[in-house]
């Protein structure tokens, strides 16, 4: 991606914060420390993305990129108030990317506007002898295809979505910004995706399986960190994997290993491939009424840094409306949508496999008839040259 970036004359600024092998949901999990959010340094810019998030909110990079195994675009573009992008399974080349999930992870864009995140998708989009996944099927110029016109399209209101759990500032936002598409001419219905509430537990069963079979080479030969105090090859794997790995990537190789172990492996990981299967089907489903589908990216805004990393749990649940799409191979993206006690919420658009056109034109359509994609952290001053494009929620 990086080369793809180059070769179309970017320039690569740096190298962002995330949560280590990119599991968490706030940044928090790093070996470099914590990622603040520009809209409140106090909160979490969400993550696993979320330097990149916190990066494109700050005016730091005008674009970024991030990686989306079970939401770490979205659910940092939504905390931070930028636009996240996680293309369809196979559109962008993962190669180069450290794998966590393999039948997951994708690489996306993050960005101020829609235009920005769809020219950056048409350049890192397409087919890559380097990933035998990645799709042949056709790259348009998603950024020509953005007409701002939603008129007579039909948009899914997910059901699921909104039931317990969604905090009250986010559900209004989200239901405001529905109310608008509607006002653009769209036609919003609601959807049900039946299987939708056991995306979560199919999640956390199939990631840390395939994480703990990818991360089994970190084992002090080829890669990364390697213990100073190995006698036999026995204790240099163990005291690699013991000193190496953080505290949440050791609670997934143990999850992983569990679930793909011999007499669990039926109860849980192929169990949770069939729940897959059933969540992709209601996606078709879904998909044989409606053009795009709506909801909301996260159940709260930003949370404070420090506030869930006790609580696994706790952390995992703010993963409940982005994992369905990585289980079912679809392309989401965040828009930002309003704000929750000061903090930003993201609009999420799901789309049709490779079709990233429709769903971004669904979003441009409402961004461009909103004004939350001109507003700017407190933290973004006027030597940024925003000063006069920018606006707060409160002024
Ligand atoms: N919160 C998810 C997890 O921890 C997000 C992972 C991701 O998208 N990289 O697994």
């Amino acid at each position: 991606m990086i080369t793809r970036l180059r070769r179309a004359g970017a320039i690569i600024v740096g190298k962002a914060n995330l949560d280590e092998f990119a599991m968490g949901s706030s940044t928090e999990n790093s070996a470099f420390g914590p990622t603040r959010n520009p809209w409140d340094p106090a909160r979490v810019p969400g993550g696993t993305s979320g330097g990149p998030a916190a990066a494109v909110a700050a005016g730091e990079a005008t674009l970024a990129l991030g990686s989306d195994t079970g939401g770490s675009i979205r659910q940092p573009a939504a905390f931070c108030g930028v636009v996240g992008l996680k293309p369809t399974y196979g559109r962008v080349s993962r190669y180069g990317l450290v794998a966590f999930a393999s039948s997951l992870d994708q690489i996306g864009p993050l960005a101020r506007d829609v235009r920005d995140a769809a020219l950056l998708l048409h350049v890192i989009a397409g087919r890559d002898p380097a990933d035998s996944t990645s799709s042949d099927a056709e790259v348009v110029p998603y950024h020509d295809r953005l007409t701002g016109s939603i008129r007579g399209m039909r948009l899914g209101v997910v059901r699921e979505f909104f039931a317990e759990g969604l905090d009250p500032g986010v559900g209004a936002a989200v239901r405001k910004a529905i109310d608008t598409c509607r006002g653009l001419g769209a036609v919003c219905e609601e959807v049900s995706l039946p299987h939708a509430s056991y995306a979560l537990p199919a999640y956390y069963i199939v990631a840390p399986a395939e994480a703990s079979s990818n991360l089994a080479r970190y084992a002090g030969v080829h890669y990364g960190h390697r213990t100073a105090a190995a006698g036999d090859l026995e204790t240099l794997y163990s005291r690699t994997r013991r000193e190496g790995f953080g505290a949440e990537v050791k609670r997934r190789i143990m999850l992983g290993t569990y679930a793909l172990s011999a007499g669990y492996y039926e109860a849980f990981y192929l169990r949770a491939q069939r729940v897959r299967t059933l969540i992709r089907r209601d996606f078709e489903a879904a998909f044989a009424r409606f053009d795009a589908l709506l909801g909301p990216v996260t159940p709260t805004a930003a949370f404070r840094i420090g506030e869930k990393v006790d609580d696994p749990l706790q952390m995992y649940l703010s993963d409940v409306y982005t994992v369905p799409l990585n289980l079912a191979g679809l392309p989401g993206v965040s828009v930002p949508c309003g704000f929750a006690a000061g903090l930003p919420v993201g609009l999420q658009v799901i789309g049709r496999p490779f079709d990233e056109a429709t769903m971004l034109n669904v979003a441009y359509a409402f961004e461009q008839a909103t004004p939350f994609h001109t507003m700017r952290p407190p933290l973004a001053h006027p030597a940024a040259g925003d000063a006069s494009r920018g606006r707060s929620p409160t002024s």
